[in-house]
């Protein structure tokens, strides 16, 4: 199939399941419902394209209809820049998860971490622990500096170290629970 083809399939499908018959208007009817992962990337979108990985539902806001799986490449031509955002957020965390899992990166690096995933973390409660009575105002503020600053290097041992305990105790058993049972 053709690159037309899907996005035909695409905007039939939703067109379909929208109130509006015009595409334009249609695709202002919906939301992110929901986001699994399928780490085998063996899910076919519903515009035909296989082999996605971030399997979304989205849901129209006036009629409650559900459209399963989507990829965000899809959610992507809808042009809305919410929704964008919603879905670089949401791969955020899934990526993020899969490198504290692994131990392979506990660091504060730009290929993990956003202003905007950090902001995310700390509405959803991710940084209180028993460890700061459960108000992690501070360890927020303290990562979101330790983020922002430009040279690494200026972060000590200590800083380093504070850094890691916070990935490990707050945010892995956090995005494990928010995620996991979202990963097949
Ligand atoms: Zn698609």
């Amino acid at each position: 199939m053709v690159g037309n083809a899907y996005f035909n399939n695409l905007i039939m499908t939703v067109i379909n399941a929208s109130e509006s018959s015009e595409w334009r208007e249609a695709v202002d009817e919906w939301e992110i419902y929901d986001c699994e992962e399928d780490e085998d990337c063996s899910a076919k979108c519903i515009c035909g394209k296989e082999n996605i990985r971030y399997l979304y539902t989205i849901r129209n806001i006036y009629n409650g209809e559900l459209l399963f799986p989507i990829g965000s490449s899809c959610i992507n031509k809808f042009g809305r820049k919410d929704l964008n955002d919603e879905t670089g957020l949401i791969e955020e965390q899934f990526r993020l998860l899969h490198a504290v899992e692994s131990n392979k990166y506990l660091s504060l690096s730009a290929d993990f971490f956003s202003r905007k995933l950090l902001r995310w973390l700390f509405d959803e409660g991710a940084f209180d622990t028993s460890y700061n009575q459960f108000d992690g105002e501070d360890d927020y503020e303290f990562m979101l500096k330790m983020f922002n600053k430009r040279d690494k290097d200026a972060i000590t041992i200590r800083q380093d170290r504070k850094i890691k305990a916070i990935i490990m105790n707050s945010i892995k058993p956090f995005l494990q629970e928010r995620l996991e049972e979202k990963i097949r």
